[in-house]
């Protein structure tokens, strides 16, 4: 009995997609023209990286390396260097000197981005991306940052406030300065206890 049930559904299935590709066959075509027309793509949908720079232009990278960590396809590669006062790259203590991904090796799964405490890399909606030369894949850190947030009608940066509104001379962002206080005094703690 199952034998012949099974049978009755293979058919009535086969029916379904011949009857779909019929449809198909004789409904209107669409062709889309691109390059001049391109498919808007769903606001979450994740293409090429970006490495994003606060409202004053510094960068929010500080080259942790928590982004590389968590990559699964093992294509970020960070070589983080010193802010000093004459070569301040990034609002924290550190920046990212080096700053790349494989593009051909990663698979957009978005734990970068959400690896990185300090929202400096997300994945935007350019999915342009191939290439014939496999070196042209590794994107740079030139290649991935992107330009600096436009100020809102009350000239703030709303996602990265800042101490400027309390009448002190500091674009940088009110939880960067606290973070990066928080991980120094942690820091010197270690250090103490490692030489008691
Ligand atoms: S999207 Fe995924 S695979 Fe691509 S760089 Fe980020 S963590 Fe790695
Ligand atoms: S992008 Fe974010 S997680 Fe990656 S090194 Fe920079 S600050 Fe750290």
């Amino acid at each position: 009995m199952s034998g012949i049930g099974g049978v009755f559904r293979g058919t009535k299935n086969t029916g379904v997609g011949l009857a779909t590709t019929l449809r198909a066959f004789l409904g209107k075509n669409i062709t889309e023209q691109y390059p001049e027309y391109k498919h808007p793509v769903m606001p979450r949908f994740r293409g090429r990286h970006k490495l994003h720079l606060h409202a004053n232009g510094l960068e929010k990278c500080v080259g942790c390396s928590l982004c590389a960590a968590a990559c699964p396809a093992d294509c970020i590669r960070v070589v983080a260097d010193e802010n000093t006062p004459d070569n301040r790259v990034s609002a924290g203590e550190r920046y990212a000197q080096v700053y790349e991904i494989n593009m051909s090796r990663c698979i957009f799964c978005g734990y970068c981005e959400m690896a990185c405490p300090f929202d400096a890399i997300t994945l935007g909606n350019d999915w342009e991306l191939a290439d014939l030369n496999r070196d042209q894949m590794i994107y740079t850190k030139d290649m991935l940052l992107a330009d600096p947030p436009t100020n809102d009608e009350y000239g703030m940066d709303r996602r990265a406030p800042t101490r400027q509104g309390e009448g002190l001379d500091s674009a940088t962002p009110v939880w960067l300065e606290e973070t990066v206080a928080r991980e120094g005094a942690q820091r010197r703690r270690s250090d103490r206890s490692r030489r008691a």
